[in-house]
């Protein structure tokens, strides 16, 4: 399991809801935890590693010895975001060098099913929120780049230009 960098198209493609809640799921999910704790992050969308299905996983606490902290969400839905928003620091694994400020509901409401399918809501406020959001975002195809704020987006424009230019060398390699 490998991290998808940007612009690889399967980050922007649609992600078909989780049907199959066998023992291969929680296998993957397992995973994308440890690809994740490799990696630093936070957060990992089943896009992030190639597998275009509605799962996501994170810790808020990014580690690995923390396993209480874990979450594991599929087919997850927010039914309810406040009106009060935020701005904060993000990143992203598949961005490698890339930071930048995203403004984002401070309170969610989330129901999603859990890896036997059973289904469970989750009130999530500040980094939590913020991490949950960015990883639904990503079973939507929508990276955080399409919602920075114009001015850390231009910062990051030569940043991004070089992944695109990374990734047209690995096409050209393979
Ligand atoms: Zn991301």
């Amino acid at each position: 399991m490998n991290i998808v960098q940007y612009p690889d198209p399967r980050l922007r493609k649609k992600n078909a809801p989780v049907t199959d809640f066998g023992p291969e799921l929680e296998a993957t999910a397992r995973e994308m935890f440890e690809v994740m704790y490799a990696t630093q992050g936070v957060g990992l969308a089943a896009p992030q590693v190639g597998l275009n299905i509605q799962l996501l996983v994170y810790n808020p606490t990014g580690s690995s010895e923390e396993k209480a902290e874990e979450k594991v969400l599929c087919n997850p839905k927010m039914v309810f975001k406040s009106r009060e928003k935020e701005d904060g620091q993000e990143g992203c694994l598949s961005f490698p060098d890339v930071n930048g400020v995203v403004n984002r509901p401070i309170k969610v409401k989330v129901e999603a099913l859990d890896l036997k399918g059973e289904k469970f809501e989750l009130e999530l406020e500040d980094w939590d929120a913020r991490i949950f959001q960015h990883e639904l975002d990503h079973l939507d195809g929508i990276l955080f780049i399409d919602r920075m704020t114009p001015a850390t987006k231009s910062q990051a424009k030569p940043v991004l230009e070089d992944l695109v230019h990374a990734y047209k060398e690995s096409l050209a390699g393979s």
